[in-house]
């Protein structure tokens, strides 16, 4: 064969997806890119479209796809509060349709299939570092509900296609990610941080900036990705993804000010219904089974990107 695998990703034009389609290419795989192009961006891809191994198809995975792959990884689903509030049902039905159908397809060819599950299934946690034996604490018909619920309903619809049908499952949950590639619009706070930061515009802190979260830079998360997707069938997850260094979003701000140089203050905004206080993961699965951890720190991620973010403006 002239290439390696034939490796499906469903929202690759994305922000993750992109650095996925990206690696694995690299690597010698046959990489075809499904997306609908809600909050993903051609600019995402266009450099991957001249290599012969690339393919885009725009498509939405709550309806079928018949193609020929060995590996599925699904990515596809809005990942910004603003955006999957946006039309929540349709959030909803791409976690869980798209997850049937993904699922249906790996049945049919045998592929291996990954899910981009999240730390939202944990809700606002009562337990602190999360562990993935921990079931969460989700409210099942708030502003995130769309989210979380369609994220732990694909997660048993996993689960039960692995029980019932045999298929090879690999399930991620995935923490606070950020880099090149976050919309300048997207909503999440690394990336409205920088883009107010380097405008010298105010930096919105949504209540108090004592809640916390845990910031993983993208490569690190890929590397993740592909080491859990290689593992062996016995390892399907779920398994936490994530940075465990954990920061205040006051912390962020102002690491995020100093290393742009910016005059930006600071200004308080309502803290978002259901957001939750503290986030930290428990990688100790993780570091036994795939023998990963991130390796990039805060401060070195953070001011690529802000180098991203500062050339994308000028
Ligand atoms: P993103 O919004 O940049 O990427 C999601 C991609 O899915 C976009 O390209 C979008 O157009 C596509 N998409 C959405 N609905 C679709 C549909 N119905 N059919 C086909 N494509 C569709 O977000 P991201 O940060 O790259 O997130 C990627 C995945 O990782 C998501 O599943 C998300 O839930 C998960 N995740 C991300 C984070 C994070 O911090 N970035 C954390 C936890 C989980
Ligand atoms: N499916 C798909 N591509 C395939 C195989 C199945 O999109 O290559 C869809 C199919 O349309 C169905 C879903 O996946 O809606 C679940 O498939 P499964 O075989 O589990 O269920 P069934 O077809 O028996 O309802
Ligand atoms: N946040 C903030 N200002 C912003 C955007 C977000 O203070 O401009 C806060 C938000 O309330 C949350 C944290 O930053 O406590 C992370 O928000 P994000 O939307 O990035 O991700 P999630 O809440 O899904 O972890």
């Amino acid at each position: 064969m002239a290439f390696g695998k034939r490796v499906l990703i469903t929202g690759g034009a994305g922000f993750i997806g992109s650095h996925l389609c990206e690696k694995l290419l690299a690597a010698g795989h046959e990489v075809l890119c499904v997306d609908n192009l809600f909050t993903g961006r051609r600019q995402n891809i266009a450099p991957l479209l001249s290599n012969t191994a690339f393919e885009f198809n725009r498509h939405d995975v709550t309806f079928p796809l018949f193609v020929e792959t060995d590996e599925i990884y699904n990515l596809a689903c809005p990942a910004s509060p603003v955006h999957y509030q946006f039309d929540p049902v349709q959030t909803t039905k791409t976690s869980v349709h798209g997850a049937i159908n993904m699922l249906g397809l790996a049945k049919r060819t045998k592929a291996k299939i990954f899910q981009a599950s999240t730390s939202e299934v944990y809700g606002d946690p009562t337990v602190h570092p999360q562990v993935e034996t921990y079931n969460g604490n989700v409210n099942p018909i708030g502003p995130r509900a769309c989210y979380d619920e369609g994220k732990r309903c694909a997660e048993t619809l996993f689960f039960d296609y692995h029980r019932q049908h045999r298929v090879r499952i690999r399930v991620a949950r995935i923490f606070n990610t950020y880099g090149p590639r976050m919309l300048p619009n997207d909503g999440r706070v690394v990336s409205n941080f920088i883009v107010q930061a380097i405008k010298g515009e105010p930096i919105t802190i949504y209540g108090d900036g004592q809640q916390t979260r845990s910031f993983c830079y993208v490569s690190d998360l890929i590397e993740g990705f592909v080491r859990l997707m290689d593992a062996p069938d016995t390892v399907t997850g779920p398994m936490n993804l994530g940075n465990p260094v954990e920061s205040t979003i006051l912390e962020l701000a102002e690491k995020i000010i100093h290393l742009s140089k910016s005059s930006s203050k600071l200004i308080n905004k309502p803290l978002p219904v259901d957001d939750p206080t503290r986030r930290r993961p428990d990688i100790s699965k993780a570091q036994e089974t795939l023998k990963w951890k991130p390796v990039v720190p805060l401060d070195e991620g953070l001011s690529k990107t802000i180098h991203y973010f500062k050339s994308l403006l000028s």
